[in-house]
């Protein structure tokens, strides 16, 4: 059997996969079994922000997976300790919580936000207020706080306490109540659509949620680690979240998540209200440090916008799109009247590896990428919509 028979026999139907089963990677490309090449601007959906196999980054990795490659969290990690405090230097929040993937990360923020109002509030005030057409993770609880019916379905009874608002400040209002403890937002919805907040809405919501002492959450488990041109998205926008998560981009291709928490959630959790039994991973960490040493350089970042604006500019000139949007790397091609899907599918067997959010084409290469690597990219989706 090959590489698609087994996955199709042994392995649950939960994805709709492209034709490709990819062997190895160097860069910006991707080789599959047959040795064909690809460029890939989806970096494994946001996850490989340095591309395939960076020269630091397995250095990293594998000197510290010979040297330690697990411990539990009974003890002391050097490597998560370092990472923990770079987190928070960089971004002035106070502490983290690590965890395996964005989804958990997510939980880990609403269960620090629902202590935190249980301890000055009681029981009742409980209730997390989200955005439509947001998207928050897979399991239940995330799941119960994505803003789409459709993934409210089949896994009855949902977690409780959830409500959602459109993102304009009268929908949120609308929602509020005595009962509410937290609002999450993602600054740019990524699988909503690359669907990017206004700044007056978050500076507002910043402010209705400093009055009322309500716990201010940013998902950046996508926008994160460099991803809009700035090391998290919600310094576009000139506020300091309460809460704040991240994970595809942070560990350049292994799994991490963390939840990172203003000063006065840092004592929130106390040993025992959670733990992971993999999160705070050494190897992990070593890759998720080297990834944030380069990723936080000012000049780093700089050129992640200056290439987003320049990718911008040129798909703009491509007879079949219809707008682009974008902060930094974080792309939304909206095509004039072909299916985004079957051009991303037609992109593939070119040579792309490019993915979708609801209708829209969406980029979010490695942030290395080259304005070289860019030209090509938009050279091989103009050719398959020339074609199809
Ligand atoms: C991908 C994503 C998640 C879920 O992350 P997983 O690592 O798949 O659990 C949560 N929130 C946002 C904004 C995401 O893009």
């Amino acid at each position: 059997m090959n590489t698609k028979q087994k996955d199709n026999n042994y392995i649950m139907h939960t994805y709709g996969r492209y034709n490709v089963a990819l062997k190895s990677g160097k860069g910006c490309y991707a080789f599959d079994e047959d040795g064909k090449k690809y460029l890939d601007v989806s970096s494994g959906i946001g996850v490989n922000s340095l591309g395939y196999c960076d020269d630091g980054w397995v250095k990293a990795v594998s000197t510290q997976a010979s040297e330690i490659q697990h411990m539990s969290n009974y003890f002391y990690c050097p490597q998560a300790s370092d990472l923990a405090e770079k987190l928070c230097s960089l971004t002035g929040l106070s502490k983290v919580c690590f965890a395996n993937s964005g989804a958990e990360a997510n939980e880990c923020a609403i269960k620090v936000a629902r202590k935190y109002s249980f301890d000055k509030y009681g029981d009742e005030r409980n209730e997390i207020i989200s955005l439509n057409n947001s998207f928050h993770g897979r399991t239940v609880t995330t799941l119960s706080a994505t803003g789409q019916e459709v993934f409210h379905n089949y896994f009855f009874p949902f977690t409780a306490g959830f409500r959602f608002a459109d993102a304009d400040i009268d929908s949120v209002k609308s929602q509020l109540s005595d009962k509410t403890c937290a609002v999450l937002i993602e600054c740019v919805q990524g699988e909503g659509g690359v669907n990017i907040l206004d700044k007056s809405f978050v500076q507002e919501l910043r402010k209705l949620c400093d009055e009322k002492d309500i716990i201010l959450i940013t998902d950046e488990v996508q926008t994160g680690i460099g991803r809009t041109g700035k090391l998290f998205c919600y310094e576009n926008y000139d506020i300091l979240p309460d809460l704040v998560t991240c994970a595809k981009g942070l560990g350049g291709g292994l799994p991490i998540g963390v939840c990172m928490c203003a000063e006065k959630l840092g004592e929130v959790m106390q040993p025992s209200t959670h733990g992971s039994t993999f999160a705070a991973n050494p190897v992990v960490c070593a890759g998720a440090n080297y990834v944030l040493d380069v990723v936080s350089d000012k000049s780093f970042l700089k050129d992640v916008n200056e290439k987003g604006e320049y990718l911008k500019q040129k798909l703009l000139k491509l007879d079949d799109v219809k707008s682009v949007r974008n902060l930094g790397l974080m792309v939304g091609i909206e095509l004039k009247d072909k299916d985004a899907h079957d051009i991303a599918i037609k992109c593939v067997e070119n040579g792309l590896l490019i993915i979708t959010a609801k209708s829209l084409l969406r980029m979010l290469p490695p942030l290395n990428i080259s304005r070289g690597e860019l030209d090509e990219a938009v050279e091989i989706l103009e050719k398959t919509l020339k074609e199809n």
